[in-house]
């Protein structure tokens, strides 16, 4: 059955006004970012564009040069700066050859840079300069690549563009394909872009401006087609129902910490949850379970979505038992498969990447992906959105056809792109690490959170102070990236509210990896003056609030089963008497034995829980407000408001502890630095131990 269905024809973003002036580099920036800034057309961290323009070089003399995009950047966010320039006419003698490797093509072109200090030029280069077009894109849209992955695909694009267009079959990026496409521009004049098998599309044009309308122009061709022959069932119908929302929490409450946990490499990863329409509708089908299984939609997409991904064999009415079996099992087999098409497929000196699906789709539940950070897990999700759509257009036109094993596993393990990889930052210390921080919004706990983050983690903020959390939150996402935080109300008494927070943070990066238990009052009084209300009150949420957010901590962790790490903020007073102080130091005392408690309870599982006791904390802790301020300042004879300078100045006695010198002794021993560490206590007093040792 064919219907019409809603055209989406690619938008016209080009705007004279903004264009910068010329048809060099700063055009092409322009013209790259256009293209970038609609993913249907143009991988993230995928696709290239070129312009060729005349420059002076260092003695005056008029150079050609091939500015092309350079590795690593994002099509989307490039400048100037993320050009590779190359002198064309040291590059173009290549045509002429029979063939050339990848390294010698790399070491080749290395020596043929306009300038010294831009990045290292695409993979694709050479198709930029074996096309003899002045402006050059190379894209792999949506609406191209479902006519390049299907069996028919060279009959469908003569259908679209008669002889406007020419075929080349798959072969991996590199010299030979270059010079394929090279010879199809060159040997037809009338020629208007090239369909690359299971790849992508090139277009060419006599100015930027032209060369993305005619992209955009192309591309809208290939899309009115598709609309005009998809099918209205492209996935075979729904064989399941999405489960209604008031039922989605508990079950993936119940999947996601197995998924996870069976996710870690060497690192652990975040995850990250789809459940929009176009997923829906894929996951739900009775096609899905097979078609997913076909392969990749694009060679670009397997470095982030893996050749498959894994598909859950359960169905909403099986229940929340079912599949957590479903996820075990699931994982199980798509380890086994992994590492056989890895060593069928393995050339010397090949290391596997870790074993484990980088998309899981879940039946009536939606998408899973995960990644090394949050951004990464987004990649992998936009990748896997977009080969949903090539293979429901595929489906229409007469089936979806993928890279083969051998070919995937060329691109996966590709030197070319490990050294892509390899020229990344090495992975910091609790990179794909999960903290849940309570008591975050100011103070002790607010500076623990900036210190876990600065080194990798994924900030879970769970203070009784809803709006100050969120302000941290978004601060640390300002400064670390996307999602790099997130923020919930809890109050650490309410054994409730202690769950919530555990489910936020599990629908939010899949699951927790350290908890910090930092959430405090202080108060002082002489023990006649105590109320029971105030020692009631300490009791609660310094004891009974500790153990609460530590319960759920272990739960969590021995359900994804890869270890945890537990600190919790104590006090000089966990281990010394305090003076008028007693219903505070009674129950800091309780909290540090509980940490003890928990790591001979939490060895076993790999679980540490380690203390940390502060002295003479000043600036920016919340416990300073109010009442004990007063009572401070009228220990020593001084103003309230001077109490920290006070303090700050006792450098007699050196007790100058910031919080910033509890966090670091609280990274350290979150940190995999501390793993041979547990039921241990590190106080931070300012190098003046009296409290501790008399
Ligand atoms: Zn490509």
């Amino acid at each position: 059955m064919t219907t019409q269905t809603q055209t989406t024809l690619p938008q016209n973003r080009w705007n004279d006004a903004e264009a910068p002036s010329g048809d060099g580099l700063a055009s092409l920036a322009y013209r790259s970012r256009l293209l970038g800034s609609d993913r249907t057309l143009v991988n993230i961290y995928g696709g290239n564009t070129s312009t060729k323009s005349t420059e002076k070089d260092h003695l005056g003399r008029d150079v050609t040069v091939l500015w092309v995009k350079g590795s690593g950047s994002d099509i989307a966010s490039i400048t100037e700066k993320g050009f590779a320039g190359l002198k064309l006419d040291e590059v173009t003698p290549l045509f002429a050859r029979a063939a050339m490797s990848d390294e010698e093509m790399t070491a080749y072109l290395d020596r043929t840079a306009f300038e010294v200090g831009r990045p290292r030029q695409s993979i694709e280069t050479l198709l930029h300069a074996f096309v003899p077009a002045k402006h050059v894109d190379h894209t792999h849209p949506d609406a191209i690549i479902a006519v390049a992955c299907t069996p028919n695909g060279p009959d469908i694009m003569r259908e679209i563009y008669g002889d406007r267009a020419a075929w080349v079959d798959y072969i991996r990026p590199g010299f030979t394909l270059s010079q394929q496409i090279g010879a199809a521009v060159r040997d037809n004049p009338g020629l208007e872009c090239v369909v690359m098998g299971k790849h992508g599309l090139v277009t060419w044009g006599d100015s930027s401006k032209e060369s993305y309308e005619k992209t955009l122009r192309i591309i809208g061709e290939a899309q009115a087609y598709l609309d005009a022959h998809q099918e209205a069932a492209p996935f075979g119908g729904a064989a399941v129902s999405s489960v209604p929302e008031a039922e989605r929490g508990a079950l993936l409450e119940r999947v996601l910490p197995i998924l996870r946990g069976a996710m870690k490499g060497a690192r652990p990863v975040i995850l990250n949850l789809d459940a929009s329409p176009d997923v829906m509708e894929f996951v739900n089908s009775k096609a899905a379970a097979t078609l997913s299984q076909v392969g990749a939609a694009c060679p670009d997409h397997l470095v982030h979505t893996k050749r498959t991904p894994l598909y859950l064999d359960w169905t909403p009415d099986q229940g929340a038992d079912a599949l957590e079996r479903a996820a075990k099992a699931g994982v199980e087999r798509f380890r086994t498969e992994y590492e056989a098409y890895f060593n069928e497929n393995k050339s010397d000196g090949d290391v596997m990447f870790t074993p484990s699906p980088r998309v899981v789709l879940i039946p009536g539940l939606g998408m899973v992906n995960s990644g090394p950070d949050a951004m990464g897990a987004d990649v992998s999700r936009q990748l896997y959105l977009r080969a949903i759509r090539v293979m429901k257009s595929a489906s229409s036109l007469g089936g979806f056809v993928s890279l083969s094993a051998a070919e995937s596993y060329a691109i996966e393990y590709w030197p070319l792109e490990l050294y892509k990889l390899s020229l990344k930052p090495a992975p910091k210390a609790l990179e794909g690490h999960v903290a849940l921080v309570t008591g975050a919004a100011s103070g002790i706990g607010r500076a623990i959170a900036h210190r876990l983050s600065a080194d990798g983690a994924h900030i879970v903020i769970a203070d009784l102070n809803l709006d100050g959390g969120t302000a941290v939150a978004e601060d640390l996402t300002a400064q670390r990236g996307f999602r790099r935080a997130t923020s919930v109300g809890m109050n650490v008494t309410e054994e409730e509210q202690v769950r919530g927070a555990y489910s936020h943070a599990l629908l939010a990066y899949g699951g927790v990896d350290i908890v910090v238990n930092n959430a405090g009052i202080a108060s002082s009084a002489p023990i006649e003056e105590t109320s029971l209300e105030m020692w009631n009150r300490n009791q609660s949420i310094l004891s009974t609030g500790y153990f609460l957010v530590a319960r759920e901590a272990f739960i969590l962790m021995k359900r994804q089963a890869t270890g945890g790490n537990l600190v919790f903020i104590g006090s000089k007073n966990s281990v010394a008497a305090g003076k008028n102080a007693a219903a505070y130091s009674t129950a800091k005392a309780a909290e540090l034995h509980l940490a003890r408690c928990l790591a001979e309870e939490g060895g076993a599982a790999g679980i540490r829980v380690n203390s940390v006791l502060p002295d003479g904390i000043l600036a920016g802790s919340s416990i300073w407000d109010g009442k004990w301020r007063a009572e401070r300042a009228a220990t020593y004879g001084i103003d309230p408001d001077k109490l920290e300078e006070f303090y700050r100045n006792r450098t007699t006695l050196k007790v100058n502890v910031l919080p910033e010198d509890i966090a670091e002794a609280t990274f350290w021993l979150a940190s995999p630095a501390a793993a041979k560490t547990t039921g241990g206590v590190i106080t931070v007093d300012g190098g003046v131990p009296i409290a501790y040792v008399r």
